[in-house]
């Protein structure tokens, strides 16, 4: 005490005990205070000052690194708060064979992306189109087979319904010309009847249950993949929404070598009982170094909307013989969570319909009740909310864990799928603030780019980047600007239950931070999406530096 009142009036000067790792200069550092034109001082992960001008020169001479951020705006390390790590990863490992002009083009560019696999692995690619070619017949697999003889090679038509096989491909899968047409699928044929390589609808699973399940190298490599480009995106964690087992090995086994490029908070794979009985009796576990975090299981209640897989609480109004699907039985869905809440676990279910997000706060009032504050249950989607369930986010603590790119992605047909009385119930963002709940923003990536400029943008416009319509889709529903960055940062925090150590740039706060080249300005809406990611920071070490190989 007596030391504390002899310094003061004395001059800035830093202690020799505060010395720290990295000082960042130069940035516009955006705090709960607002925007500060401070020094950030980083030690052991965390930021250990916000460094005014004056002391600067102190913080400088005990820092090994000084880091000039040239006028940059650093704001808190964005989150993504729902999106799939290694499927992210696959999805990237495959080829994009999208708007090819011909077959030969297809060929190339699988021949190419097979030169980088590892030894025996499959070719898998996406997105041809046999109408942009001349011609425009279906391809045939003689030329695939010649430009990749020595692996298997597996290219799915851009609308998912029909394969190209290589002849290895053919051969694993067993496909011959004696080979009979499964149910409501089609092995097309030459004059002679042997196989083209073409498999169309049911018969695709022919080859897809001889595809191998991947192995921990492949895991890792997936990851490691995604997380890169992750951290390109600014985006310094992941909650990935459904980790198998394998997956979460590799990831413990990332995280213990320090490995992982990007903070991951693990929702467990909820249809796997394995998994769940060897993770639930230890309860939540968060690394030391706060990278790996494990305490949530997800669960699926229902489908999608645009495959009319979204469970309805009355019928679709462009097909009324559905209301969508009840994926899981509710008995599983209420079992697992009593499970998972007993042990502590954040329960994190996929609802979209109106019906299944019904049922799963109907689920969370019964099987978590009492322990709802404590366990934060999650809503996964939560794109149709009747107006009744809208109180019960806030009295139930549940979370809203929403994708805005998929309002803007959805536009074009969901007014087909629910009508006109309910499309207002979808993507209902302010509606849910309004009455208390509490949102995360996320992606669903590789369902939509988890670029965050691209959430952002669409959360505060509520229209698509090319700007048409030029209003906003339910314009009364967007998020303003500071909503937006908060659903990424302090938000999607406090969904990981992280609010007290990230998401925040202040004293003691992990030192994860996203660089942007400007300030994501939402009086010019622009220039969230021309914003550049600088920098990626993940608990003071860079992920990602903008003209610099960080692998
Ligand atoms: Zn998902």
């Amino acid at each position: 005490m007596s030391l504390g009142l002899a310094l003061v009036g004395l001059t800035a000067a830093v202690p020799a005990s505060r010395r720290c790792d990295r000082l960042f200069l130069g940035g516009f550092v955006h705090t709960p205070a607002g925007v500060r034109r401070v020094g950030i001082a980083v030690s052991g992960g965390r930021i250990a000052a916000l460094v005014e001008s004056d002391q600067v020169e102190g913080w400088r001479k005990a820092t090994g690194d000084v880091v000039d951020l040239g006028g940059a705006h650093v704001y808190p390390g964005f989150t993504e708060s729902h999106g799939h790590l290694t499927g992210y990863g696959a999805a990237l490992e495959q080829v994009n064979l999208h708007g090819a002009a011909s077959f030969a083009e297809v060929v190339e560019r699988a021949r190419h992306a097979a030169s980088a696999l590892p030894a025996g692995a499959w070719v898998m690619g996406r997105g041809w189109d046999q109408n942009l070619w001349p011609g425009g017949a279906f391809p045939t697999h003689q030329a695939l087979s010649r430009a990749i003889p020595d692996r298997p090679a597996l290219l799915r038509r851009v609308d998912g319904h029909a394969v190209l096989l290589n002849a290895r491909a053919l051969a694993e899968a067993g496909i011959t010309a004696a080979s009979v047409d499964p149910p409501g699928g089609r092995i097309l044929r030459d004059g002679s009847g042997a196989p083209t390589g073409v498999l169309v609808d049911d018969a695709v699973a022919l080859a897809e249950r001889v595809i191998p399940q991947p192995s921990a190298a492949d895991i890792e490599r997936r990851v490691l993949l995604a997380s890169h480009h992750l951290a390109e995106f600014g985006i310094t964690e992941m909650h990935d929404a459904g980790t198998l087992r394998s997956e979460l090995a590799v990831l413990r086994e990332l995280r213990r070598a320090g490995r992982l490029p990007i903070r991951v908070y693990v929702m467990l794979d909820g249809s796997d009982d394995s998994l769940l009985a060897a993770e639930l009796p230890h309860g939540p576990w968060r690394s030391d170094d706060g990278m790996l975090t494990v305490r949530a299981v997800k669960l699926y209640a229902d489908g999608a909307l645009g495959s009319r897989g979204a469970w309805l609480s009355a019928p679709y109004r462009d097909d009324p013989a559905t209301r969508g699907l009840e994926v899981t039985p509710p008995k599983r869905l209420r079992d697992v969570v009593a499970r998972a809440a007993m042990a502590g676990f954040q329960p994190c279910i996929h609802a979209i319909g109106d019906a299944a997000v019904t049922r799963v706060l109907d689920i969370y009032e019964h099987e978590v009740g009492s322990r709802s504050a404590a366990l934060r249950p999650r809503v996964e989607h939560a794109q149709i909310v009747r107006p009744a369930d809208l109180p019960r986010f806030a009295t139930l603590h549940a979370i809203a864990s929403v994708q805005p790119a998929h309002c803007t992605s959805d536009m074009p047909w969901a007014p087909a799928r629910l009508g006109e009385d309910r499309i207002a119930w979808a993507y209902r963002w302010r509606s849910l603030l309004a009455a208390g709940a509490r949102l995360c923003l996320g992606s669903d990536v590789p369902v939509a780019s988890p670029d965050p400029r691209l959430g952002v943008w669409a959360a505060v416009t509520r229209r698509p980047p090319e700007g048409t319509p030029e209003l906003g889709w339910n314009l009364p529903e967007a998020l303003t600007l500071e909503e937006a960055i908060a659903g990424y940062t302090t938000w999607a925090a406090y969904a990981g239950f992280e609010e007290a150590q990230r998401g925040t740039i202040a004293e003691g706060f992990a030192a994860d931070f996203t660089v942007f080249d400007r300030d994501l300005d939402a009086s010019a809406p622009a220039a969230i999406l021309q914003a550049m990611v600088l920098r990626a920071v993940v608990a003071g070490r860079d992920s990602f530096i903008a003209g610099s190989p960080t692998r």
